[in-house]
């Protein structure tokens, strides 16, 4: 049969790519997991996947009633689930203020860590149930000099050592709800920083991997990793930047830092993370070379510590009504 892979934000840039690479192997079915239906649709049929090769299935992430809802129609349309891939993000580098989720968590954080961690929670036992030859789940992480990973060996630091540095603290903030009325917005406590918060959250993405892995590997026999892709300059994900940025960034990743991959390329490789049958390594890190070859990449100290792993799942377990 085929596999069922369900993308987080598929309705474009690295998601999209990706949905776009499995549906064409023929060997998958991909739930795009999307808040705007209407985009979704006319995104998948803008780079050509085969209709009966998708479902659209409205998810959005900074809402713990969609989410819930949207594991409802999952587990209702009887598909196994073999793959979850939590890809969406949102990134607010230039907002002077934060906003804030449905549950009032600070909008980065609370989307792209706090959502998906409900969403895997709740998910873990469809994929623990899957007979596929191999399940997986994927988290989507972000540059290795960005979180402070040591080791790399296609090391590209004029891309990633751009301040200001992902740094959770002692986490204050999250334990305290991440609202701006009795907490901070930011996980370590401090004043509100968009592009931190997105660094943060990215940061709380790679912990949760990790301690997935550490939880659960031996119980389901799930592959828990996480990966990144390559600077993919022209997606979405730039949007609330600048314009002058907007307009350099692509240019500038190509030419000087030489980390620009094509939304195409990136695709392809979060593609192989899910279905690569020599990538079923789990509790790992994927990276890659120049060359297009992966390699498992070294985490920093703080993206790969397990006491802090522990607490941030503890305190997100809570958050999201857990525990
Ligand atoms: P895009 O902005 O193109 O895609 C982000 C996706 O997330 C969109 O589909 C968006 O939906 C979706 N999304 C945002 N908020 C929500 C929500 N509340 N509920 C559901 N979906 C939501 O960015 P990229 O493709 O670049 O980013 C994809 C992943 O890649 C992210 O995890 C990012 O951190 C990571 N990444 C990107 C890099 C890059 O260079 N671009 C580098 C390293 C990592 P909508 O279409 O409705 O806006």
């Amino acid at each position: 049969r085929k596999g069922n892979v369900i993308i987080t934000g598929a309705s474009s840039g690295l998601g999209l790519a990706t949905a776009k690479a499995l549906a064409d192997t023929g060997k998958w079915h991909i739930v795009m997991a999307c808040r705007n239906f209407l985009k979704a649709e006319r995104a998948a049929k803008s780079v050509g996947i085969d209709r009966e090769n998708y479902t659209v299935m409205h998810l959005d992430l900074a809402s713990f009633d969609s989410i819930r809802q949207f594991v409802d129609t999952f587990q209702h349309s009887d598909r196994p689930l073999d793959a979850l891939v939590c890809n969406a993000a949102v990134y607010l580098p230039t907002a002077k203020d934060p906003s804030y989720t449905a549950e009032g968590f600070e909008l980065s954080v609370g989307t792209n860590h706090l959502g998906h961690f409900l969403l895997s929670r709740l998910l873990l036992d469809d994929l623990k149930k899957s007979d596929y030859p191999s399940k997986r789940l994927i988290i989507v992480g972000l540059h290795h000099s960005e979180i402070g990973i040591i080791c790399s060996r296609n090391t590209n630091t004029l891309a990633g050592n751009v301040p200001p540095k992902a740094n959770l603290g002692d986490l204050r903030g999250l334990a305290g709800g991440l609202n701006g009325l009795n907490s901070s917005p930011m996980i370590d406590g401090g004043e509100f920083d968009g592009a931190k918060a997105y660094k943060d959250s990215k940061v709380c993405n790679m912990l949760t991997m990790q301690e997935f892995h550490r939880r659960y590997r031996e119980e389901t026999g799930i592959t828990f990793a996480s990966l990144y892709p390559g600077c993919i300059a022209t997606t979405g994900l730039f949007r609330e930047h600048i314009p002058l940025f907007r307009l350099l960034f692509p240019p500038f990743q190509k030419y000087i830092t030489k980390g620009y991959v094509s939304e195409e390329e990136a695709g392809k490789r979060l593609a192989q993370v899910v279905s690569d049958p020599n990538l079923i390594k789990s509790g790992v890190y994927w990276s890659w070379n120049k060359n297009s070859s992966s390699f498992e990449n070294q985490l920093s100290e703080e993206a790969s510590d397990p006491e802090k792993a522990r607490k941030v799942w503890e305190v997100s377990e809570k958050l999201v009504g857990l525990a």
